[in-house]
């Protein structure tokens, strides 16, 4: 049974995200999606939000695939949070040059303190290759049209926070 571990932020879970997922799931046969609770990049969503809207979209994906889809927040060191859940397969996904730098330096860190355990880098299709979480709250925060880029709950969920955030009185 070979596992696979898919980390990120996932603030909120894009198109982009659903693709790189698809894909890992024809490479393992049980697929951990990774959520970061401490993160510094200061999430819109809470935790539980972005997990549930994971979930979501998990389990759809795992009905088509046969794929085992499963969810784990984590805050410790990501070959730690791998070890934990017996991942030997960290998935990652490539969008433009500038996200290589980071991958780059992080296999190298990752593989020097657990050198059992590897990345595998994917692409999304061309349709998807550009959407990222951070646009796309720019885009919801302005009033644009994020259709194209989320699930229609999860855009719904972006411009309900977006309200919050602008009325926090909700008057
Ligand atoms: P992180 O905080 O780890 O960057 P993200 O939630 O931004 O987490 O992304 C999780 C993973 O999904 C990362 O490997 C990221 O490169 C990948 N990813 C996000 N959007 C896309 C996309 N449009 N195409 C390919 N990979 C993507």
């Amino acid at each position: 049974m070979k596992t696979g571990l898919y980390p990120g932020t996932f603030d909120p879970v894009t198109l982009g995200h659903e693709d790189i997922l698809k894909r890992a799931c024809t490479l393992v046969d049980r697929l951990v999606i990774g959520v970061a609770i401490n993160t510094d990049k200061q999430p819109l969503f809470s935790l539980d939000e972005r997990v549930r809207m994971v979930e979501t979209i998990g389990r759809r994906i795992g009905k088509e695939s046969g794929t085992k889809i499963s969810v784990h927040p984590f805050s410790n060191l990501l070959v730690q949070c791998a070890e934990e859940v017996g991942a030997r397969v960290i998935i990652r996904g490539l969008r433009a040059v500038s996200d290589f730098e980071y991958e780059y330096q992080m296999v190298g860190m990752n593989r020097s303190l657990n050198a059992g355990i590897e990345t595998v880098f994917l692409m999304a299709d061309a349709e998807y290759q550009a959407i990222a979480s951070r646009l796309v709250k720019e885009i919801a925060r302005l009033g644009g049209d994020v259709s194209r880029f989320v699930e229609p709950d999860v855009a719904a969920a972006l411009y309900r926070k977006h309200r919050m955030v602008a009325n926090p009185g909700g008057q």
